[in-house]
């Protein structure tokens, strides 16, 4: 029998479905607060907790909280009951789902660490106990300048004067200036000459850059009448969703800006979810130049540390504007009265690891739950949103033309069949020459990096595949290395065969930087440049790469999907598509929505400006619907056939999915255990008399990923609750030995 006067129920991240509770003795018993970390003993370890709820029955035999690690909860009521809304719904154990909710920075609790200040120099700085908050320590003159009276001298008597003269510093700045002075400092404040305060401070990710500040744009009649009716069910304050469906380029993002702008007139607040923010500067750009509140950005980019910093801004009530990656969903910010998502037919809302969840979907969900208004804007809806919207379930806002009346691109379809080899046919050739000459910039889109995409022995037909995954090796010539897009294992170029030895390695197929090199020797006065994620992966290269081309020192850029996203450039008239066909053939029911979306996006790019704007697709599949619907931006004929395939097919919106994936470093019990959990989910299913559809086990269309032989059963019903029951009882009941992980992914997004 504990002594302590209170129990606790914790969450504990451990891939466990239960809470679990512990006493709280009686001097901790004031500190306790729902919300707040707890350090608890677990087992044999020590690990951190949330503080769910203070439990009132009395139990035996508790373990003691060690301690309370925080002053101030971390997360509201409210904002639980959402955390445990997401646990139930993706099943996942609820102290995972809180630690992937809070920022990463706030769990490193009373180390020493090394981070980046304002000016980009490195300080010590402390956490204090807890991880509360990031503080450095300054430096600055005592109140008596005098002190006891003794002369100071040497080191000391200098750092004194450098004081004198800055008024403060901080203790790095100290320790650059006069190497280690760590004893001199302490003496000297133990003689009061000098005080030390820890001061918290904040680093601000968009620091550098100033903006001129811009006024609401007139609004055309379409538009006017989508932000009319967002602003009556934001008038009444109750949960309302939108389809804002508009073609690229027709004023959305200013709906959001004036529909926001309202919101935080009335002192709401507003979560924006974009894709990946990285990929999207000049969004968050336009959000600064119209807003002087407080703007939060979450973004991949950021340290542990500034993730940590913004969160801390959003929890306190210093941003009104949120805007982030899928993850934002769940940034601590109150009084939300709008949530905007972006792009929302993007896959990158899914997260397909750990905590598997839908940034989208769970904006309807918080949404609801705050009774906010929630935009769910894009060119190219998902099937699913647009045929919710047509059952009511959404309101639906048009925006069909493009603002300025600028005209839609003029589209025109090259048959590459039966034309091996060439890269780009003499249309997109004389197309790209005379584009020059009229001094437009183009964009070449290829869905595919690296030089050479299957890389064969010519002497024995031996393909060079992966160890690691069941992919072929692709080779990118910059690095001379052949590498796996998928684990980044790599081995050097040139190579023998590993089968026959023979030096005669094939390069077939073509990546952005074989068309990169093709199109600079075709066009040797072209300025030339390339966007994808090799050319990226430096911090800031992006965005480098950006301005190059908005400022026009870029004739001709080659690129990745990155080219497609959401990218203002006026000076573009000229879009290529070298290939579209890559995504066809995925072996996944979304494979032509996907491949319509990603067209219509990069189609989008062209014509921006106050010049028309013209596209060329080159493709194999000249009649497939995903295509030549694209290419006459026929979006409801689309999806009136995408929806027909889906309903003959059974798949969403006619049926809602659940995915059980099994994966082992042993190929035997991968298998074995697939068996396994598809028996148990035909017995399960017999006890819970749910209409689901069992299909499987199978290997996973990607089988092998970093040594990991996958296993697929995908569960399918018309009824969201049969599957969810199904899929959860599963959960409770399958244990499969320590060898094999299973995951189950509701609603999963990528069926490879
Ligand atoms: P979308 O988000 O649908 O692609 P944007 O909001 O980015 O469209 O608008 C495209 C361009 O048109 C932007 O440069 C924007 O400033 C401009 N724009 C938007 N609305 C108007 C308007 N009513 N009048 C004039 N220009 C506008
Ligand atoms: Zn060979
Ligand atoms: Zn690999």
């Amino acid at each position: 029998m504990s002594s302590s006067s209170a129990i606790i129920e914790v969450a504990i991240p451990v891939p466990l479905d239960t809470t679990f509770h512990y006493a709280v003795p009686a001097g901790l018993v004031p500190s306790i607060q729902p919300g707040k970390r707890v350090l608890v003993p677990f087992g044999r370890r020590t690990v951190t907790g949330y503080i769910l709820d203070i439990a009132c029955t009395p139990r035996d035999s508790l373990k003691e909280v060690i301690e309370v690690l925080d002053q101030e909860p971390l997360f509201t009521r409210e904002e639980l009951g959402f955390f445990r809304w997401c646990a139930a719904y993706y099943l996942h154990p609820l102290g995972e789902v809180l630690k992937a909710a809070l920022p990463a920075g706030i769990n490193i609790t009373g180390r020493r660490r090394k981070v980046c200040d304002a000016e980009g120099e490195e300080v010590p700085t402390e956490v204090l106990t807890g991880g509360k908050r990031v503080r450095t320590e300054t430096f600055h003159l005592a109140a008596s300048v005098e002190g006891d009276g003794t002369p100071v001298r040497g080191k000391s008597a200098d750092i004194l004067a450098f004081l004198r003269l800055h008024g403060e510093a901080r203790r790095s700045l100290l320790t650059q200036t006069f190497g280690a002075c760590y004893a001199q400092l302490a003496r000297l404040e133990q003689r009061g000459l000098v005080a030390t305060e820890q001061r918290e401070f904040y680093r601000d990710p968009f620091r550098e850059e100033v903006v001129e500040h811009d006024m609401p744009l007139p609004l055309n009649s379409c538009q006017a009448e989508a932000l009319r009716r967002i602003r009556e069910s934001l008038d009444c304050a109750s949960f309302a969703s939108y389809l804002l469906h508009g073609v690229t380029g027709s004023g959305k993002t200013e709906i959001y800006l004036q529909a926001i702008s309202h919101v935080v007139e009335q002192g709401g607040t507003a979560l924006v979810l974009v894709p990946e923010i990285a990929l999207t500067p000049q969004l968050v750009t336009r959000f600064r130049r119209r807003f002087t509140c407080g703007i939060a950005v979450l973004h991949s980019g950021l340290s542990d540390g500034e993730r940590y910093d913004e969160w801390r801004r959003i929890r306190q009530g210093r941003a009104s504007i949120v805007i982030g990656a899928r993850s934002a969903i769940f940034a601590p910010l109150s009084n939300i009265r709008i949530i905007v998502v972006d792009e929302e037919h993007d896959s990158s809302y899914k997260q397909s690891e750990g905590f598997r969840y839908n940034g989208r979907d769970l904006a309807l969900v918080r949404g609801k739950m705050e009774q906010a208004c929630v935009l769910l804007g894009s060119a190219t809806p998902l099937v699913t949103t647009w045929h919710a919207a047509a059952q009511g379930k959404h309101a639906y806002l048009s925006l069909p033309e493009r603002v300025r009346s600028l005209p839609m691109p003029e589209t025109e379809l090259v048959d590459m069949r039966g034309r091996r080899g060439e890269t780009l046919s003499c249309r997109l050739q004389e197309a790209v020459g005379w584009n020059l000459e009229q001094g437009g910039q183009a964009i070449l889109f290829l869905n595919r990096r690296g030089f050479a995409t299957y890389v064969v022995c010519e002497q024995c037909g031996h393909v060079l595949n992966c160890p690691n995954c069941a992919v072929t090796l692709t080779y990118h010539r910059g690095r001379q290395r052949h590498f796996c897009h998928y684990c980044d294992h790599s081995v050097p170029a040139p190579s023998v065969c590993p089968s026959c030895e023979s030096p005669e390695i094939g390069l077939l197929g073509r990546g952005t930087e074989r068309v990169e090199e093709e199109v600079a020797e075709m066009f040797p006065n072209a300025r030339v440049g390339r966007m994808d994620r090799d050319t990226t992966s430096r911090k800031g290269s992006h965005a480098a790469i950006l301005k190059e081309v908005e400022e026009g020192n870029v004739d001709l850029l080659i690129g990745t999907q990155m080219i497609a996203k959401g990218h203002d450039f006026p000076g573009v008239t000229l879009v290529g598509v070298v290939s579209a066909d890559a995504s066809v053939h995925l072996p996944d029911f979304r494979s032509a929505e996907r491949t319509f979306q990603l067209l219509t996006q990069v189609m989008g790019r062209a014509g921006r400006g106050d010049r028309p704007g013209r596209v060329i697709v080159q493709t194999l599949l000249p009649d497939h619907y995903a295509i030549f619907r694209a290419l006459n931006h026929d979006y409801a004929g689309f999806c009136a056939e995408e929806l027909d395939f889906r309903r003959d097919a059974g798949y969403p919106p006619f049926s809602h999915l659940a995915a059980v994936i099994l994966s082992s470093t042993s190929k035997a019990e991968a298998e074995r255990q697939a068996d396994q959990a598809a028996s148990t989910l035909r017995r399960l299913r017999r006890e819970l008399k749910g209409k689901v559809e069992i299909l499987g086990p199978a290997t996973a269309p990607l089988g092998k990923i970093r040594g990991r032989y996958r296993w697929q059963i995908l569960l399918k019903g018309t009824r969201r609750s049969d599957v969810h029951s199904l899929a959860a009882k599963f959960r409770k009941t399958f244990v499969p030995p320590a060898v094999v992980r299973v995951n189950i992914d509701i609603d999963p997004v990528d069926m490879l």
